[in-house]
């Protein structure tokens, strides 16, 4: 395959492999166009609302590659050079203004014209609705340009939650001037006093009866807090609204309600100064008493719509860290083809061939993870609006036997991508400063930035360490019963693969790993809550590592040539962990002293 490097798309083999030849669009693409509904609408009426629906799968597929041609090369050709031009002149805060440096202006402006701002939402708003598996390598894209970059499209997807939660009046009001660019949106989350613990949140809203709100609070570290279009940003925050019969606030995640509030009534007290990703504003804001509408239902705002933002949010923050990986080893694969030491290319060094080949590998099984959860999620998104369109409730819709099972899975996938990816894109970082040696110390080169942007990834959209709580209760449930939803999803991705003969013994290692960790499992169960809490995290990683070797199995056998070696070595890899991680926690496990019981 020719390799356009002006190109971050056509430069990459790995995500064409996956757009042409692993993801399963047979699926995924008739759930997300419900069997073609626009492309119906515009043959019948001509509505030019729709005119750029497909009516097949490979039509799609030539869609989703021509938008990911696009932006790959924005990305080559204005986002690489940009990184470095918007932390030379950073954003400043001014009379309580942020103003934007001139490079981030052209960014948001060629995102804008090129139609890049909705790419999630549904054509009926101006969106270009792309299915989340493609949104996902979208990001991913951006992200590979310029890491802080890859906030931009994350907080425009954001309209997404207004269109599952909002009213249809909220839908008008909001998604096409979200998907034009003509508006920005930001999530507020966050506040000086509660971060992983967001369900105690104190920012306060009073509602109306009519849906309208007051909002009075403080939210800090909020990502594009600041407006970079005319329209201004809409916020998605998240205030405790809930009454108890005696007037006072009810605590808890059941006292929070969703509700938008807009930048133009909120007071900007600072910008941060960050030690990455200086292509997003970060800023510390203060509503007093400003409107505000409620989406949906109040007491739902944390436990249902949050979460639902939050998961869509760590997916996105997991392909943002594959861009990030893929940016890493891009550079130091061109460096260590260039820089001679001891007469040779250090690329000849085995020591560094060895970190590139650590670098290719997990940025590859990244990739795979984030696309298959992406599927995952696009299967029972898409389940649920096809059960709705044949006439079930919501509530029916989300009790039928396939949307549970998808669903669930998504629940586990998704923490494995955000914690693995984002570890992974750190560690790539690492190893691609590294590789550059004293270089890479510098500024001269952009490795030194990637380090730097790379390290928020495993800290915000939730830590990794609270990755490993959402995942952990899968993780248990699903290796404690042979016929699990996660341990049958599994064994039907190895089922009936033609592997070649050289490929047997990894399929029985891939098995030895899972019956390790049943048996790990079995035992870690029985542990203290302190023993649990330090180490959950070497028992999700066992998982998320023989999950993945599932996914290079069926990559092997799609394409032999280029993925059989690296599903070789990534095998070994997770059968040493696993193996080793067994032993520690069964030697640790005879120091362990049980809880006290009552
Ligand atoms: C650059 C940047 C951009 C951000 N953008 C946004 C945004 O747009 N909107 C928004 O709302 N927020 C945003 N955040 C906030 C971000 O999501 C939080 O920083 C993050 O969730 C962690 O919260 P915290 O900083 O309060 O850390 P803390 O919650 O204080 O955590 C400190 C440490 O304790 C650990 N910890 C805490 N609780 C547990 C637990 N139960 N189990 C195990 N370990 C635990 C954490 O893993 C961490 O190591 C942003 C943050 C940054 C730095």
């Amino acid at each position: 395959m020719a390799i356009d490097s002006s190109n971050l798309f056509e430069e990459n083999p790995d995500m064409q492999f996956h757009l042409q030849e692993m993801v399963d669009w047979n699926t995924v693409v008739p759930l997300r166009e419900q069997d073609f509904k626009d492309y119906k609408i515009y043959q019948e009426t001509g509505d030019e609302t729709f005119a750029y629906a497909f009516g097949t799968v490979e039509e799609g597929m030539e869609m989703y590659a021509t938008i990911l041609s696009g932006l790959g090369e924005l990305a080559s050709k204005e986002f690489l050079k940009n990184a470095r031009l918007i932390e030379e002149e950073g954003f400043k805060l001014k009379d309580g203004q942020v103003i934007f440096p001139a490079a981030m202006k052209k960014n948001v402006q060629v995102l804008t014209e090129n139609g890049y701002m909705g790419l999630l939402l549904p054509r009926k708003y101006g969106g270009m609705q792309i299915p989340n598996t493609a949104n996902m390598m979208a990001t991913e894209l951006v992200s590979t340009g310029d890491i802080g970059l890859g906030t931009l499209p994350a907080t425009q997807d954001l309209g997404d939650i207004i269109y599952k939660f909002g009213s249809e009046e909220q839908h008008k009001k909001y998604l096409p001037k979200i998907a034009s660019g003509e508006m920005g949106a930001a999530m507020l989350l966050t506040e000086p006093n509660y971060g992983s613990d967001l369900q105690n949140a104190q920012t306060k809203g009073d509602v109306a009866d009519d849906g309208s709100a007051k909002v009075t609070g403080t939210k800090m570290w909020i990502t594009h807090g600041a407006p970079h279009s005319e329209g201004g940003q809409i916020f998605l925050t998240v205030a405790r609204t809930v009454k108890k019969p005696d007037g006072s606030f009810k605590s808890g995640g059941g006292g929070l309600s969703l509700l938008l509030t807009h930048s133009k009534d909120a007071d900007i007290v600072s910008l941060e100064h960050k030690l990455g990703i200086h292509s997003s504003p970060t800023v510390q804001l203060s509503l007093d008493n400003s409107p505000g509408e409620l989406v949906g239902v109040e007491g739902r705002g944390l436990i249902e719509y949050t979460m639902a933002l939050m998961n869509a949010a760590r997916l996105t923050v997991a392909a943002q860290s594959v861009g990030a990986s893929q940016i890493a080893l891009r550079e130091s694969q061109k460096y260590a083809n260039e820089r001679v030491q001891f007469g040779v290319l250090i690329k000849e060094i085995p020591a560094v061939a060895k970190m590139l080949e650590e670098m290719e590998i997990s940025t590859e099984a990244s990739r795979a993870l984030v696309y298959k959860t992406a599927q995952v999620v696009d299967i029972y998104e898409g389940l649920e609006e096809k059960f709705m369109h044949q006439g079930m409730s919501k509530k029916e819709a989300q009790k039928t036997e396939e949307y549970v099972k998808y669903s669930k899975l998504a629940k586990v996938l998704t923490p494995f991508s955000k914690l693995y990816a984002a570890e992974e894109a750190n560690r790539n970082a690492y190893r691609g400063v590294q590789v550059f040696g004293g270089v890479g110390y510098s500024e001269e080169f952009d490795i030194a930035r990637i380090y730097r942007d790379a390290r928020i990834l495993s800290i915000y959209e939730g830590t990794s360490q609270l990755q490993v709580v959402a995942a952990l209760g899968g993780v248990l449930e699903g290796y404690s019963k042979d016929n699990s939803t996660f341990l049958e999803y599994q064994k039907s991705l190895r089922g009936h693969l033609p592997l070649e003969d050289s490929m047997k013994s990894y399929l029985s290692r891939v098995i030895k790993g899972e019956q390790i960790i049943k048996e790990m499992v079995a035992e870690f169960k029985n542990k203290s809550t302190d023993f649990k809490g330090k180490f959950a995290l070497n028992v999700v990683w066992s998982a998320i590592l023989v999950f993945i070797s599932h996914l290079f199995l069926q990559m092997a056998v799609k394409n032999p040539d280029m993925k059989k070696r690296k599903a070789q070595i990534f095998i070994n890899e997770m059968l040493a962990y696993v193996k080793s991680t067994s032993e520690l926690l069964s030697m640790q496990g005879e120091l362990d002293k049980p809880d006290k019981t009552e």
